[in-house]
């Protein structure tokens, strides 16, 4: 894990029973968070499986190639990558899936699971329609990068102040 050198959200491998994705219960437009962002078009249940966070399949190796810190530009706001095992993460810059973006919240409700060898998005409580769609990114980047480049702007009462996931 140590070789994980820039930004790449966490996933947690749960062995949750994965309800089937039934049609497009979410759409894309502008988020008043940030950028584009993922909604809801109607109430979604607790942990019901809503879309896969789609990608390419790629080693860390080769995230760090194509994503070295100096050719990030886009903000750290917006996550294209995320770990699947110490060798794989899925690239989704490429991807014309939704999942990719949805936006970083300290008080999430929605999670990145991994089913099998891929990555779904699940609702973590009951989600009104209309509601934005917020993961908890937990970012995990090199040590000697600048924590203040991953600053939080949630404004939740639970903000802990930044996109960086629990040091471990
Ligand atoms: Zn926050």
């Amino acid at each position: 894990m140590a070789s994980q050198s820039d930004r790449r959200a966490t996933a947690s491998k749960t062995p949750r029973a994965a309800r089937p994705i039934r049609g497009t219960r979410i759409e894309l437009r502008q988020s008043p968070i940030h950028g584009r962002g993922v909604f809801a078009l109607q109430r979604l249940a607790t942990g019901s499986r809503l879309i896969e966070y789609k990608g390419e399949r790629i080693t860390h190796r080769e995230a760090d190639r194509r994503h070295g810190r100096d050719t990030v530009d886009e903000g750290p706001d917006h996550t294209f990558l995320m770990t699947l095992d110490r060798r794989y993460v899925i690239d989704a810059t490429a991807s014309r899936g939704w999942a990719k973006w949805i936006n970083h919240s300290c008080e999430p409700n929605v999670e990145a699971l991994i089913v099998g060898s891929r990555i779904y998005i699940f609702a973590l409580r009951d989600i009104r329609r209309g509601e934005e769609l917020f993961l908890d990114y937990g970012l995990n980047v090199d040590a000697d990068d600048d924590p203040a480049r991953y600053r939080c702007r949630c404004q939740t009462s639970s903000c802990r102040g930044t996109l960086l996931g629990a040091t471990t």
